[in-house]
């Protein structure tokens, strides 16, 4: 029983998260309500699929989540046949984004319900996910911590205590989406100017990354999922809306100005009002793309679209 880890939400990121688990010989017992997500899973051995998180909860000490947006985490903690509704109390460990206000709500419920909870949201993307490379920020009890972190620690290289508090972690992980969200669309205008200006992408991405304006998007976005026009790095757009979003709520919470962020928040909620919710996040630059008028691609020279006013003919 104690290596057997429930998992709760095996989409891109808690897929191959649990296939991690799964390949380092704990046995799994799952639950989506996405049919597609739980597929690959069907029939292995060492997995058991569940109807609901309240079945999970039945069935294995812990239980790791990997959930869209707080709505979610409510339901599959707290609804009807939510893991407090099973009689066992198992260890809950929340690896989505959700917020602080989420994770503190869910966190005093599962509690006073007898359940032990961590919030450890992770980054990395889906490639780190893959090969267990996440950072993983976690807060909570101490000795909760202790005693999963060897768990914690076959889906990420670095695991981090942040401290005590329930939601410190996720407070951690909305100011590193803020620098990331802000790093793309930053980037996403630099690059659309600079093509614009006729410079290659290729070329300009091969000096930004030897230079001082280097950053997650430089080095890891455009070059896998812009350049190459693929747009597939991994992240729903409209789950980056929603984390620069908690971030705004969390320091007016706190009473922080945040003239960055507010900037930000907007160019993302462009993003989902222009059609761009459902596609990666990096289909974001798409909007600096028309609004320039040039394609960020490497084949590009720094390629003028048919937009591009004074190009045509
Ligand atoms: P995803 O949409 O691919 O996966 C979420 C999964 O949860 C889906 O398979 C969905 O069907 C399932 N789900 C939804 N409601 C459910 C319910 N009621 N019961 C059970 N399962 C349910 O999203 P993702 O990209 O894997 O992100 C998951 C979390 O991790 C989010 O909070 C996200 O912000 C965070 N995150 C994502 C990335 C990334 O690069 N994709 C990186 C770091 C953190």
């Amino acid at each position: 029983m104690a290596d057997r880890v429930g998992f709760i939400g095996v989409g891109r990121m808690g897929g191959p998260m649990a296939r991690r688990l799964l390949a380092r010989g704990y046995e799994l017992v799952i639950r989506d309500v996405d049919d597609a997500a739980v597929l690959p899973f069907k029939g292995q051995a060492g997995v058991m699929v569940c109807g609901s998180p309240r079945e999970v909860a039945a069935r294995t000490p812990v239980v790791l989540l990997s959930l869209p947006v707080p709505a979610t985490l409510d339901e599959v903690a707290l609804g009807a046949e939510g893991l407090a509704a099973a009689a066992e109390r198992p260890v809950v460990i929340d690896l989505s984004t959700v917020g602080v206000r989420a994770a503190r709500r869910v966190a005093a419920a599962l509690g006073a319900a007898g359940f032990g909870y961590l919030d450890a949201p992770v980054s990395g993307g889906v490639s780190g996910a893959e090969k267990g490379t996440l950072a993983v920020m976690v807060s909570g009890d101490p000795t909760l911590f202790a005693t999963w972190k060897p768990l914690l620690t076959v889906i990420g290289k670095n695991v981090f205590y942040v401290g005590a508090e329930p939601g410190q972690a996720q407070a951690m992980k909305l100011a590193n989406n803020m620098l990331s969200a802000t790093a793309l669309v930053a980037t996403a205008e630099a690059m659309a100017v600079a093509a614009k200006a006729g410079i290659p992408p290729a070329v300009a991405l091969d000096i930004l990354n030897v230079s001082s304006g280097r950053n997650s998007a430089t080095q890891e976005k455009f070059p896998r999922a812009v350049v190459t026009g693929t747009f597939d790095f991994g992240f729903l757009l409209k789950l980056m809306l929603k984390d620069v979003k908690l971030f705004e709520e969390l320091a007016e919470d706190l009473g922080v100005p945040t003239i960055v962020a507010a900037a930000v928040v907007n160019v993302w909620r462009i993003g989902v009002t222009q059609g761009l919710g459902a596609r990666d996040l990096t289909a974001i630059v798409q909007l600096y793309e028309r609004w320039a008028g040039v394609q960020i691609r490497a084949s590009a020279s720094a390629t003028a679209t048919d937009e591009t006013p004074g190009r045509e003919g």
